[in-house]
């Protein structure tokens, strides 16, 4: 397929519609079940109600002795020593009145009882027990259901297993839980200037840093890659590389998506029958990314340079592969900022400024965080986040606000905020 032809199918689109094409192309993976131990991260493909009360029985505050409150009036009082109850231990017979039993936090309160006197407020012989104050009724006894009862609804398809949930899930004694498939996600390089980290020598190549980067991107979210390596920039290899990078879920690639003559992604999708969705964004850093459907599988064929990399993989590929993994949330947080310097620009295409944040007098600024070409990771690393600049915008004076996304940021929003 020429070239032209490739082009043809899409121009240059905005942010927002290129966001709104791909994530409305991707749908939530199937589910699987996995035991408790391995569920943290993970989006819960089940709704959950509790099918017992939590706690199962009234039972004790404190340690203790379970009493009738009635036999405590007119405290000091003097009982006599009943049943010994240690957590965990049913109790055999009802109290009777005239009568305390021993009892642990936690452990389930006699018939008869109504009240827990604390240890602290109690002298012993083993025989008897003398009661210092009065007890009222209920005092520090924890009721059956007060937590949950069965039915009390927990957590819906989409909540993230976080510590809570997880300890909830065992508390209700559920050893298993259904949720979504992690995404396996094929990384593939391509260039011939490209060799892996631990070769890198002094002859004019350099490392595939886009593909650790992306790695590393994708292992925040809890998605599986998969390594492919680095390609060179020859057709038939390129083809070769993404028939098996369809085995999984979806795949990304980097480099080789512009309008150079070694520039292959494109014409080799094409050519393995893939649809091409989207290519070229109104976006800085980062214009050309193709997102192509093959064989039923999203590909996103990223810009090389590093930050374009980057910048297109945290608006595209992070939100859809969330998507993906049944998160309802799938946004960085974004946070409104004022610039400390003026920027400008021509119209056309939005900017993605790597800035730090900091605040003053209780408002957030954002500086750039270093040189903004889009191969410099140095400014990179050193930003807080990403600020917006709308296509349509030439000039922001110093002081006026911005959306910021906060790219190290791992809580997720709702909306995108730009
Ligand atoms: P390309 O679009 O293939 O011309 O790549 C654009 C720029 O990104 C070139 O300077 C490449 O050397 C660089 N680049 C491409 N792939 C990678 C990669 N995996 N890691 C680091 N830089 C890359
Ligand atoms: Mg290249």
């Amino acid at each position: 397929m020429r070239e032209g032809q490739v082009e043809a199918e899409r121009t240059s689109v905005g942010v927002a519609e290129a966001r709104e094409l791909i994530l409305g192309a991707v749908a939530p993976l199937g589910t699987e079940t996995v035991g408790l131990a391995e569920a943290s991260g993970r989006v819960l493909a089940e709704s959950i109600r509790a099918g017992i009360s939590l706690p199962p029985a009234d039972n004790s505050a404190m340690d203790g002795y379970a009493v009738r409150a009635a036999d405590t009036a007119g405290a000091p009082v003097t009982l006599r020593m009943g049943e010994d109850l240690p957590a965990g231990k049913r109790s055999q017979r009802k109290l009777v009145a005239g009568e305390a039993a021993r009892i642990m936090t936690g452990a389930a309160l006699p018939e008869g009882a109504d009240a827990v006197v604390m240890v602290e407020d109690t002298e012993t012989d083993g025989a008897r027990v003398v009661l210092h104050r009065s007890a009222s009724l209920g005092q520090h006894v924890r009721r059956a259901g007060e937590d949950v009862r069965p039915g009390t609804p927990i957590a819906e398809p989409g909540a993230v297993l976080r510590a809570p949930l997880v300890g909830m899930l065992a508390a209700l004694g559920r050893a298993l839980v259904s949720v979504r498939t992690r995404p396996r996600v094929a990384v593939l390089a391509t260039g011939d200037e490209l060799v892996e980290p631990d070769r890198l020598r002094d002859d004019g190549r350099i490392a595939s840093s886009n593909s650790y980067a992306l790695c590393a991107a994708l292992r925040e979210i809890g998605a599986e890659p998969v390594y492919l390596g680095i390609a060179p920039d020859e057709p038939e290899v390129i083809a070769q590389r993404f028939r098996a990078a369809l085995a999984c879920d979806a795949v990304i690639s980097s480099g080789g998506v512009s309008v150079g003559d070694r520039d292959w992604i494109k014409r080799v999708l094409v050519s393995l029958g893939g649809k091409m969705r989207l290519w070229r964004i109104a976006m800085k850093p980062g214009a050309p990314l193709a997102f192509v459907w093959v064989d039923g599988k999203p590909v996103f064929g990223l810009p090389g340079n590093p930050v374009s990399t980057f910048v297109t993989f945290e608006q595209f590929v992070r939100p859809a592969l969330l998507r993906m993994m049944g998160h309802t949330k799938i946004f960085r947080p974004v946070t409104r900022a004022r610039l400390d310097a003026e920027y400008t620009k021509p119209a056309g295409r939005a900017h993605f400024v790597r800035v730090a944040l900091e605040e003053r007098a209780g408002e957030w600024w954002a500086t750039q965080s270093g040189e903004q070409g889009s191969n410099i990771l140095l400014s990179l690393v050193r930003a807080d986040g990403l600020a917006f600049v709308p296509a349509e915008a030439t000039r922001l004076a110093r002081g006026e606000s911005v959306a910021v996304q906060r790219v190290h940021d791992a809580a997720l929003a709702a909306e995108p905020g730009i």
